[in-house]
Formats: structure tokens, C-alpha cells, sequence
């Protein structure tokens, strides 16, 4: 098998951070994603945090939506990350979805002013043996997730984190903190699906 190629989406948003991490992973290469071209060359995507409605209106203009929708359909591994997580959501709260491929309801800015931003530490036993730090900007949470849909992380009573099949999805930031645990998990999933046959 070849090395997997793991891309960020880099319309808008936390495009570097999720780059430096993911360099320091190995058997897999890096590369950022802006055009359909691009779009065709990676295994797996992370939709970084950011401005979801900003990120959507430049897939729109760009012609990648509809391309980035298939590609998730047809069984490309897909992470969200905050505002990613949005994109992916079937349902947003008030408003309509924009990928639409994942099946979770989703709350924007779903901790209210007075928490913005914060950090903690969850147990995902999936994913590290230790609690892992979180750390939460202007995050959605997830209100509803369906039967294919595994919960893997919870703050507050609240699922921060979500798995259904070749998509992740999380409300927090992975690439603030320090450890790779959650880019090591999502290169295992781009792995697991290249080793499948996954790529388009
Ligand atoms: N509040 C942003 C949104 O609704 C998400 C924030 C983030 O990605 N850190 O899109």
C-alpha cells in the first residue's frame, strides 16, 4: 500500500495548526486542499474549525460542496473539528446543513457567551488511555446522534465527539494541544480505508 495522503481543507480557519500536527505523524503525507484537483489527490480530509458559515459560502464559490459531498459518500474518510464539525452535520439547529452527510443535530455556539472559550479533560477511551484536554472555542455540541452514530466523547452531559463509520467529528480543537492523539486516531481510519480500497 501506498503512503496514505491526508489533506486539510484550507478555505478559512485552523488550516497550519492541523498541518504541524499532522507532520508529526508518520507514514502518511500532508498536503492542503483548495481546488477539486486537490480534492481527488487525498485519502482523507480534515475540516478544520473555524467560521462554518464563512467556509461554506467559499466551498460554494468554489465549485467544492457537491464534489467534497460525493467524496464523503462514496466512503472518504472525513474529520470535522469544531466548524468542520458543522459542515458535516445533517441538521443544524435554526438553520440548514450544508454538507449534510453526517447524521448528527448539531447547536452553533452552543456554550453561550460566557463560554466561549474554555478547557477540560474528558475520558475517550477509544482513542488515548489518559483523559485528554480539550479545548473549546465558541463550540457546537451535538443534540442528536443516530443509531450508525457512536458518542465518544461527553462534557457537561453533552456528545463533544462522535464517530459514524469513515467520519469523525469533534467540537473541540485536537490541534491546540500539544499531543497527536486524535490525528494518530483519524490516520488510522485514513489507513484502515486506503488498506480497503478507499480511494475514489
Ligand atoms: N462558532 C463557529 C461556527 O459556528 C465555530 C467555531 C470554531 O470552529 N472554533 O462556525
Amino acid at each position: 500500500m501506498s503512503v496514505p495522503r491526508i489533506g486539510v481543507l484550507a478555505m478559512q480557519g485552523a488550516v497550519a495548526e492541523h498541518l504541524a500536527r499532522l507532520a508529526s505523524l508518520e507514514d502518511i503525507t500532508v498536503c492542503r486542499v483548495r481546488t477539486r484537483r486537490e480534492l481527488e489527490g487525498v485519502d482523507g480530509l480534515i475540516l478544520p474549525g473555524g467560521e462554518s458559515t464563512a467556509m461554506a459560502k467559499l466551498l460554494c464559490d468554489f465549485g467544492m460542496m457537491a464534489p467534497l459531498a460525493a467524496r464523503i459518500r462514496g466512503g472518504m474518510p472525513v474529520w470535522g473539528t469544531c466548524a468542520g464539525m458543522i459542515l458535516l452535520a445533517k441538521e443544524i439547529v435554526g438553520e440548514p446543513a450544508h454538507l449534510g452527510v453526517m447524521d448528527i443535530r448539531v447547536r452553533r455556539n452552543a456554550y453561550g457567551t460566557q463560554m466561549d472559550s474554555f478547557r477540560t479533560h474528558a475520558a475517550v477511551p477509544q482513542v488515548a488511555a489518559e483523559p485528554l484536554e480539550l479545548v473549546f472555542i465558541r463550540a457546537p455540541w451535538i443534540e442528536r446522534a443516530g443509531a450508525d452514530v457512536q458518542v465518544l466523547a461527553r462534557v457537561q452531559g453533552h456528545a463533544v465527539a462522535a464517530r459514524q463509520g469513515h467520519m469523525l467529528a469533534t467540537s473541540f480543537h485536537p490541534e491546540l494541544t500539544h499531543d497527536t492523539p486524535w490525528h494518530a486516531y483519524f490516520a488510522r481510519m485514513v489507513r484502515d480505508a486506503a488498506t480497503d480500497g478507499g480511494r475514489a
